[in-house]
This record gives structure tokens, sequence and C-alpha cells, in this order.
């Protein structure tokens, strides 16, 4: 349907304006594609890189409603905006991908378990929980024991509303609000799929990537592309995430992230209906990058080749403890000496303790050779005030 538009007066409306929106306005612009940002920050990173920016709340019927009726097609690069609006918006038409019900059942994580429960996806034994106190009452009634993994339904990200609860004396970090309580998993490897459908039902996996975590921040630090992983589990990884698509009915990006653990089980962890950190590696690493591979998703073309370029490492580009407001990069110089190195900076203004400010993709004929650059990398770059 979306492919009789003429694609040079196509107006994609992008729902938020992070980094994640800037380089798939990037991306939207080597098509030719005018892209229509929403967000509250009329300093965020794709305000710069769009083609018109909207000042406005996601989270705002009236905001996401009067922003949809601008545009023809109508995407997000957050999970937190109100569904309600887009819901009325595509009733009267807009095409919105991925659907607003897929984005309403992924950004509650207890209807997500229970959908992977239902379809017979390999997931973490669960309990759903109103509250701390029914948690702390079926804690006593031994119904949950120690460890587990406590996750607020909704509004997490990066870790925030995520508690990993080893022992009785550490109770205190329980959080409070309607919950899902899962058992731990032995994690040997935390690993991400990046899966795209097209609305024909076509379906293309990136390839495999490791998604290293800093323990502190509880944030992607490092990401090593492709996996050093046998063949039967990451053909088991790219199998989950297939379907997964398939059952959601998804059109679109969907980030999948699953855990390998220690006796090789490959379990789903929690999946993201839009581009995804998971993914930067994608734009020099791989044929299509993440971005173009949502466009071509959504507008129904076929779907990139996601041949792997080039090995690499990216490592996330995080704002230096001990140092708050405007932002200065040091070591750019000597970064940039080091051959194979790609450096994104955000363009953030102010830096804040581990706030994401840009990323760095490493290339080289091994992963090996990237992991040593990625190290001097993070020797020589930081982001400082
Ligand atoms: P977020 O939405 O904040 O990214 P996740 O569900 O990805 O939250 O959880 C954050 C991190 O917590 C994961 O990357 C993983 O390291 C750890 N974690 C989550 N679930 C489990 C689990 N069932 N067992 C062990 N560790 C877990």
């Amino acid at each position: 349907m979306m492919n009789t538009v003429n694609i040079s007066d196509l107006k994609l409306g992008v729902i938020a304006g992070g980094q994640l929106g800037k380089m798939l306005s990037l991306a939207a612009a080597n098509w030719d594609i005018e892209t229509y940002v929403l967000d509250t920050d009329k300093t965020c990173p794709a305000a710069k890189s769009c083609s018109c920016f909207i000042e406005g709340d996601y989270l705002s019927y009236d905001d996401v409603y009067r922003f949809g009726k601008q545009v023809d097609l109508l995407t997000f690069e957050i999970e937190n905006v109100n569904i309600e609006a887009l819901k009325q918006l595509q009733k009267e038409g807009l095409s919105i991908f991925p659907k607003p019900e897929s984005l309403e059942l992924i950004k509650d994580k207890g209807l997500q378990k229970l959908f992977y429960q239902e379809n017979g996806q390999p997931t973490a034994a669960f309990q759903l929980y109103d509250s701390k106190a029914a948690i702390l009452k079926a804690i006593q009634q031994k119904e949950i024991l120690f460890p587990f993994v406590q996750k607020l339904r909704t509004g997490g990200y990066d870790g925030r509303g995520v508690a990993i609860i080893r022992s009785e004396d550490k109770l205190e970090n329980l959080l409070d609000g309607p919950s899902l309580i899962e058992t731990c998993v032995d994690i040997e490897k935390e690993i991400a799929v990046i899966v795209a459908r097209n609305e024909s039902g076509n379906v293309k996996c990136f390839p495999v990537v490791e998604m290293e975590f800093n323990a502190s921040a509880n944030l992607v630090e490092k990401l090593i592309f492709p996996a050093s992983l046998s063949k039967s589990i990451t053909d088991e990884a790219e199998e989950i995430a297939t379907s997964i698509v398939d059952q959601l009915n998804f059109v679109g990006l969907l980030a999948v992230e699953l855990f390998v653990d220690k006796s090789n089980r490959v379990w789903v962890n929690e999946v993201a209906p839009r581009p995804h950190n998971s993914g930067h590696h994608t734009i020099e690493g791989v044929i299509t990058s993440q971005y173009e591979q949502l466009l071509r998703a959504i507008l129904n073309f076929p779907l990139g080749s996601t041949a792997i370029k080039m090995p690499c490492v990216m490592i996330n580009l995080l704002g230096e403890p001990g140092f708050h407001g405007k932002v200065k990069y040091e070591g750019l110089n000597e970064t940039l000496a080091i051959e194979g190195v790609k450096v994104h900076l955000y363009g953030k203004k102010e830096t804040r303790p581990f706030r994401k400010m840009g990323h760095v993709t490493i290339l080289a004929n091994s992963i090996e050779e990237a992991s040593k650059k990625a190290d001097l990398v993070k020797d020589r770059l930081k982001v400082k005030s």
C-alpha cells in the first residue's frame, strides 16, 4: 500500500528524538524521506538531523494525536508512548508500524511474559504480583524462593526497574509496583537477535550479537559481532526471534534479547519493538543497517541483506563518572588515529555519569583485533565536562 506513495513526498513521523531517532532520520534522508520528530526537548539528538522538529510530550494524548495528523506514516523509537492516541490515529486510517497493539503488549513485561508462555517460547519461569506487599507475602509463604529477579511490569529501561534479589538480607532493594518475579537464569552470555518483518510477512534476522554489560550502570558496554557461539545456538536464537515476530504478526523491527545459560540453553529475556542499542554495529558492520531495515519493513519494501561486512566491536560512550554539565570530548584526535574506528556522537549538550553520549564501532579483520582496539578507544576517548 505504502509503495504507491511517492517516497519523496512521504512524511515519516518518529516519536521521540533520542539517538535512535537521530540515526533513523539520517537513514531516512538517504531515501529523501522527510522525518518529523516529536520530543519534549528541542535540543534532543534528532532535532538537528530531522526535517521538522515538533515540541511535544509523547505521553500526552493531544500531543501524539496532533503529531500523527501531520504525517503519512508513524513509528517510534521508545516504548513509553500514549497508546490511546496511537489507536485513535490508526482507527482514522494512519499507518502506524509497529502496530499499537504490538507496542501495548510489549511495553508491559507481564503481558510479554504471558505471551511467551502461551506461545511455547523458552523463557524463565515467572509469576505476576500487584505490589511489594504481595511479593513480601509470597516470600513468607515460600511461594517465591531466593535468588529471584523482580521486574516492574512497566516503565523500566536500561536496567532501571529490575532488581536481582539474591538473599533475604537484600530485600531492601525490592521495588514497589506491579511486577513480575522470575527465576534467575545462570547466564553464560547475553545475546540479541534483531529481526525485521514487513507487511507482506517476510522476515529477516541480523546475525547474533553478544552483549557485555557494565555492572554498575546496567547498560550495554560492549557488543561483539558476530557472536562466538556454535551454529546450533545461533540457529536456535534466530528461530526463536523469527517465531516471535510471526506469532505477534509484527511489522517493523524487533530487538530480541536472549540468554544463553551455562548448559547452552537459549532463553528469551525480553523484546523491544524499535531500533536498539544492540544493533549499533549494523551501521558499519552489516550490508543493511537496522535503520534502513526498519524503513524497508514499514514501507513494505523487500528486506535488505543482513550479511556481515566485517567483524566488529561496539562500545557505548558513557558520561565519565564525576562529570556533570556541558559536554567535552577528550581524546578524539588519538581515537580517530586508530584504523577502523567509527565514532558516533549523539549531540547531547549535557553529560552525566553513565549517560549514553555516543558509541564507537571498531571494524577489524578479527574480533580479537577489534577488541584490542576497543580497549585503546576506551582508554583514549572520554566524555567529560
Ligand atoms: P531492561 O528492560 O532494563 O533492559 P532486562 O529485562 O533486560 O531489563 O534486565 C536487565 C538485566 O538484568 C539483564 O540484562 C540481565 O543481566 C539481568 N537479568 C534479567 N533477567 C534475568 C534473569 N531471569 N536471570 C538472571 N539475570 C537476569
